[in-house]
């Protein structure tokens, strides 16, 4: 059980707003997936229904950049841990992506469906302008396009807006994973052709549902689950698709298993069940477990590290920050280099008979201490 100390405060409640935003770092150290955060605030507006946990985990490679996620999480525990779980992850997917920002995520605690009112957003909108300089938000699970133009007409630390940003970042995500999906057919096969390529998507949603048109396109044969029956229904009307009970579809007898949905789903319970020779999708954290890559390995299961195949959002969204202004065709051709870095850990991973996820997070803490040498020496000055 967390105790919050309610004794270092970034806002008080003042000019009629209800808001409070505390710094919750001390706190959050207790539990573990804390992984040394830089700083993690808690915005609370019991009146506007907000709790809202920011976490900042890196910044050594530029101010930390992640979605905001609306879920209702059952505890404050939970919530806090898939923040820093998701704020950890993108500072591992901005220094594998080459772009100069750092790891953070919000989780805000309630469900998009029934508590996402303006009240609640326009509290969250306050809090996001208070850490401005420090952290940018955009869309994720529970966020839409429309709520991130909300935020961005009340604070200016919002990308993936259609208010001069560079819009719903995931299409442009699911080009990474349908890139990224070839690459390890690819990588297994020698051929990248989806043609009869049996492909199972978890989950319907932004991506999902975008990813399913790509490969569908392609010609790969389809098989779905998704806890909506009606993006289900849409699937199978649109694509062809085979669907399959929301327990059942890792298992499904596919050639390439594609997680959308949620995290932690590849645990060592699962795996002996999975039929994929490879694993490839967007959903973020999709180990339980880090070590779990080693299952996969003697498995034989090719595992496409998740922060790098879908990397293509953040990469979209960072455009926005080039000086001369967001350029579409210099986003998609940074996405475009998604499938190059796979096949570089593919092929150290089979080298070095090591998991494809070691070899990514090797080339994480390269760029890490390269950017914090290169800090430390500028702080320090010429000699
Ligand atoms: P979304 O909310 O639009 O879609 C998620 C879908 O998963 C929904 O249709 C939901 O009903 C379904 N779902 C939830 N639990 C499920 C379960 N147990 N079984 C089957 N389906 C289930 O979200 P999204 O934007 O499409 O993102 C999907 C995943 O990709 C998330 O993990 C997200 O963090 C990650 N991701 C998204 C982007 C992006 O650009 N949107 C970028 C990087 C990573």
């Amino acid at each position: 059980m967390l105790h919050l100390r309610e004794s270092r405060t970034l806002r008080q409640p003042s000019d009629g707003s209800t808001l409070t935003i505390t710094d919750i770092t001390g706190e959050a150290a207790e539990l573990p997936a804390f992984d040394q955060h830089e700083r993690i605030w808690c915005g609370r507006d019991d009146e506007r229904g907000l709790t809202a946990i920011v976490a900042i985990h890196d910044t050594s490679l530029g101010p930390a950049l992640g979605g905001t996620r609306i879920w209702p999480h059952q505890s404050f525990e939970a919530a806090l841990t898939d923040a820093l779980r998701l704020s950890h992850g993108m500072t591992y997917k901005a220094a594998v992506a080459g772009v100069p920002f750092g790891g953070g995520k919000t989780v805000i605690m309630a469900d998009a469906k029934k508590d996402k009112t303006p009240a609640l957003l326009s509290a969250y909108a306050e809090m996001l302008a208070a850490l401005e300089g420090q952290f940018f938000t955009g869309e994720d699970v529970g966020l839409t396009v429309a709520d991130a133009d909300f935020l961005r007409d009340r604070a200016p630390n919002v990308t993936g807006t259609t208010k001069g940003g560079s819009g719903n970042p995931s299409p442009v995500t699911a080009e990474g994973v349908f890139l990224g999906i070839k690459a390890a057919l690819f990588h297994q096969r020698g051929s990248a052709t989806l043609q009869g390529v049996r492909v199972a998507v978890q989950g319907l949603g932004s991506v999902g549902y975008s990813l399913c048109k790509k490969l569908r396109a392609h010609g790969a044969h389809l098989i779905v689950a998704d806890i909506d029956e009606s993006r289900v229904a849409n699937a199978r009307e649109a694509f062809d698709a085979e669907a399959v009970a929301v327990d059942k579809i890792l298992a499904a007898e596919a050639d390439i298993l594609s997680p959308c949905a949620l995290g932690g789903i590849i645990s060592a319970e699962a795996i002996p069940s999975i039929k994929a020779g490879i694993i490839a999708g967007s959903a973020n954290n999709q180990l339980a477990r880090h070590e779990d890559a080693h299952l996969l390995m003697q498995r034989h299961i090719l595992y496409a590290p998740d922060y790098v195949i879908n990397a293509g959002g953040l990469i979209n969204v960072t455009a926005e920050f080039a000086p001369g202004g967001y350029d579409r065709d210099i986003a998609m051709a940074k996405v475009r280099k998604i499938p190059e870095t796979l096949k570089d850990i593919f092929v150290r991973s089979d080298r070095q008979r090591r998991p494809t996820n070691d070899i990514a997070a090797e080339i994480v803490m390269e760029r890490l201490r390269a950017a914090r040498e290169k800090d430390e020496r500028t702080r320090q000055g010429p000699r």
